[in-house]
């Protein structure tokens, strides 16, 4: 089955009583046994069947299995948002004594986790500019006990080597994560490019048009005793698991994610050019357009499309705060991907509680606006941030 089928046709766990075409949610905290030997064989991990909703629910695997389908992972994990998965995987490789190699250039919580609340556990944070190998090769040794990075840095849209980087990582025996939420795993194999455990924020594209948060944890493997960290001890002792609910709509929205993605992304590149028309922008961003430094990068790894979020400049934190207030269509929140446009001024609202030295080193500028570009049609976003340019 090709990719967009697995999509839709991944068989349930088990069929459901009534023959239910769509996966039930089994809103259900525990699961009967008949005996007691099924019982030990469950909890002791030698049958896997789900006793507790806490680490197992037949709703949530059915959307584990799928993404297990379409990716070739070893396991797949859900959790209740991108960033239990995030600190999920990071607490099963991270120790006393040992160092993350990872950017500057992250999401906002994710650097804080890594340089506040591991590092509190003494674990240290190796900052470094992912772009530069050599660079990469003297901050990694063998106490390194992950290298980080995001696929497409957001907001600085900077895109590095990741067959490049894995090398690096696995010649000390370090193994590569890569937080892989701006470009969706049914466009890429993050695998082949060396990626031993890849991380998506399932709150963006997989929710089908924002309705829940979710996280995933999609385990090739490849690094060592990592599986087993996760599925035997953190799960357990964490307790990041989704929620049934929450799977339920996710695996709709997994369901329609290639025809949803495919449409933004083409809607992404259109805007983008026709933003450059307008002299009042400074710069756009971008990396689907030809001329943009991470081009060729992007494509070589990704594949023809460069994700649904653009950044523009414009002259100052005036103009940005006038723009956004100015925009009538284009609604003003966070979040990406959504069936809707977004945009949002990333200095003074996700990185508002950074010092400006500390928003300056991860080059987080006061003059940006990012932009999720949704679902409807080009001609109207354009015409409304033309508008409110001109306010
Ligand atoms: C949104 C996001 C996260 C955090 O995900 P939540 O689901 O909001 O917890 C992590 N990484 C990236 C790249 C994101 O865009």
């Amino acid at each position: 089955m090709k990719k967009q089928t697995k999509a839709i046709h991944t068989p349930y766990p088990a069929r459901d009583a009534f023959g239910a075409l769509s996966m039930p949610v089994y809103h259900t905290c525990a699961y009967e046994f008949d005996n007691a030997d099924d019982m030990a064989d469950a909890f002791c991990g030698r049958v896997i069947v789900p006793d507790y909703s806490r680490v197992m629910n037949p709703t949530v695997m059915h959307l584990e299995d799928k993404v297990k389908a379409l990716t070739g992972a070893k396991d797949v994990i859900a959790f209740t948002s991108g960033m239990a998965a995030i600190s999920n995987a990071l607490m099963a490789v991270a120790e006393t004594g040992k160092n993350i190699v990872t950017s500057r250039h992250l999401f906002g919580n994710t650097f804080s986790l890594i340089t506040s609340t591991l590092k509190r556990l003494g674990v240290e944070a190796r900052l470094c500019d992912l772009t530069n190998l050599e660079e990469v090769k003297k901050a990694v040794d063998h106490n390194t006990c992950c290298l980080f990075l995001e696929i497409l840095t957001n907001p600085q849209m900077e895109v590095a080597d990741l067959k490049a980087l894995s090398e690096i990582a696995h010649a000390k025996g370090a193994p590569l994560f890569a937080d892989t939420t701006m470009i969706p795993f049914t466009e890429f194999s993050a695998r082949e490019l060396g990626v031993d455990v890849e991380i998506v924020s399932s709150t963006k594209y997989l929710s089908g048009g924002a309705t829940s948060l979710g996280g995933l944890i999609i385990d090739y493997g490849t690094a060592e005793g990592f599986n087993r960290r996760i599925r035997f001890e953190l799960l357990f002792n964490l307790g990041g698991y989704m929620t049934p609910h929450a799977a339920y709509m996710q695996t709709l929205g997994l369901e329609t994610l290639d025809v949803r993605y495919r449409r933004q992304a083409e809607s992404a590149l259109r805007l983008a050019r026709m933003l450059r028309t307008l002299p009042k922008i400074k710069k756009v961003n971008y990396t689907g357009l030809e001329d943009n430094p991470f081009h060729e990068i992007s494509r070589r790894q990704f594949g023809d499309t460069a994700g649904a979020m653009i950044t523009i400049d414009l002259e100052d934190e005036a103009a940005c705060k006038r723009f956004i207030n100015s925009l009538k269509l284009i609604k003003r929140a966070t979040n990406l991907f959504d069936n809707r446009t977004l945009a949002i001024h990333p200095a003074s609202t996700i990185f508002g509680n950074f010092t400006p030295e500390e928003r300056r080193d991860m080059d987080v500028l006061d003059t940006t606006i990012r932009l999720s570009v949704g679902l409807e049609d080009v001609d109207d976003l354009f015409e409304d941030i033309a508008q409110a340019l001109n306010d």
